[in-house]
């Protein structure tokens, strides 16, 4: 079968995919129909963190597809109380809710934070503060919450009770802030924003004024979350506690999977009938995301750093690269103007190595296992492509 042209005759054409047809691998390598391998610095867009079916995700997954692949929410599920409460333990949060995608978490979060103040203040202060340049979704409300004009069209009336403020203006986000303001919800690097960290003066911040003000402070790290940056959850890294965290993408080291974790402060919001899943929280999903979730430990979260710094070290003496972005093993090159990361990107494909863009920069997502030896071979293919793509 001519999987590429079938493809764009059965497929809803929205996406602009390249041609390619993944169809195995090992580690960080990818290989196609053809037999051709690939180094990959993209994870499936960060989803597959630790590598292409890694042993004890594919031993977790078919245990539990042997057993009992779903049970629906009415039930109580092994899968789901074990990793829940490994999450809680993990992060000092104290409840979780489990659904399917990033969007669907950044839903739950945005809901969970317009009842948390109708319930102590009534109608009328339901406003959510996000950031320009942020990314939280495609879902008629998050991408109301998603601070980018390109998503505001075609679909109105999209959900009101969205402001968007620059990030790492202090002044201005205070300025946005009124009677009406619920949440601030942030990702902590922007990633389809372009790789862009917050600084810590401003993460700091917020977290102090959703304190004084009894805003509910989320952070989505559907991206940055889950080792990416180098710590669990990327908020550890400034001492900040937030009131709700949504994350997603690697949680379940490849399968649709998302976590809501709720703090002290909100873990009572949601109650009985106010908030529901068919899908969420599936058996073999928990399962994954429990074998992706106990292995983050010290010793992953140390590679992921070192990693970062060998990324950096090969990148810095390379005359058409710019800068570098992001932390950990979440890393946005910047180009010479005259250098398009689309062009980058397709120039990989041609050499064996797989990355993303972000705006106008190249992005990488490696898996965070990946290997010294892996990651030379991909950086080497990356700088051929650079020079190629000039
Ligand atoms: C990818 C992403 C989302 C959306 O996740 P989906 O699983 O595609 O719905 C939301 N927020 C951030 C920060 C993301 O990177």
């Amino acid at each position: 079968m001519d999987y590429i042209k079938e493809d764009k005759e059965y497929i809803l054409n929205t996406y602009k995919r390249f041609d390619v047809v993944l169809t195995s691998g090992h580690g960080s390598i990818l290989v196609d129909e053809n037999g051709k391998e690939y180094v990959d610095f993209s994870s499936g867009i960060g989803t597959n963190s630790f590598g292409i079916c890694d042993k004890e995700w594919v031993d977790a997954v078919c245990k539990q597809a042997h057993t009992l692949q779903h049970t629906s929410n009415l039930y109580y599920s092994k899968p789901q109380v074990e990793l829940a409460k490994l999450l809680c333990e993990k992060t000092g949060m104290k409840k979780v809710f489990f659904a399917n995608s990033g969007a669907e978490a950044n839903e739950c979060a945005i809901k969970a934070a317009r009842k948390y103040s109708f319930d102590k203040y009534g109608l009328g202060r339901h406003e959510i503060i996000t950031l320009v340049n942020s990314f939280h979704g495609r879902t008629i409300t998050t991408l109301s919450a998603t601070g980018q004009d390109v998503f505001h069209q075609y679909f109105f009336p999209f959900t009101e009770g969205f402001k968007h403020t620059p990030a790492n203006d202090i002044e201005l986000l205070d300025k946005a802030i009124n009677e009406k303001t619920c949440a601030i919800m942030i990702e902590t690097v922007q990633g389809e924003g372009g790789v862009m960290p917050l600084d810590k003066e401003f993460i700091l911040h917020i977290a102090k004024v959703c304190k004084e003000k009894d805003l509910v402070f989320i952070v989505d790290e559907v991206q940055t979350g889950n080792g990416r940056c180098g710590y669990l959850y990327s908020y550890m890294e400034y001492g900040v506690n937030p009131d709700i965290v949504t994350t997603a993408k690697a949680i379940a080291g490849g399968l649709p999977f998302a976590a809501i974790l709720f703090s002290e402060k909100t873990e009572k919001t949601l109650g009985f009938g106010q908030h529901a899943t068919t899908f969420g929280g599936n058996p073999i999903c928990a399962a994954a995301a429990y074998t992706i979730i106990k292995r983050i430990d010290d010793k992953l979260l140390n590679h992921v750093k070192d990693m970062r710094k060998l990324i950096e070290n090969r990148l810095k003496d390379v005359p058409e690269i710019k800068s570098i972005s992001g932390k950990g093993l979440m890393v946005g090159i910047t180009l010479d103007e005259n250098i398009k990361a689309a062009d980058v990107v397709g120039k990989g494909i041609k050499n064996g190595v797989i990355m993303l863009t972000a705006k106008q920069k190249v992005r990488l997502l490696p898996p965070l296992t990946i290997t010294e030896e892996e990651l030379n071979l991909g950086l080497d293919l990356l700088i051929k492509s650079v020079k190629e793509a000039k």
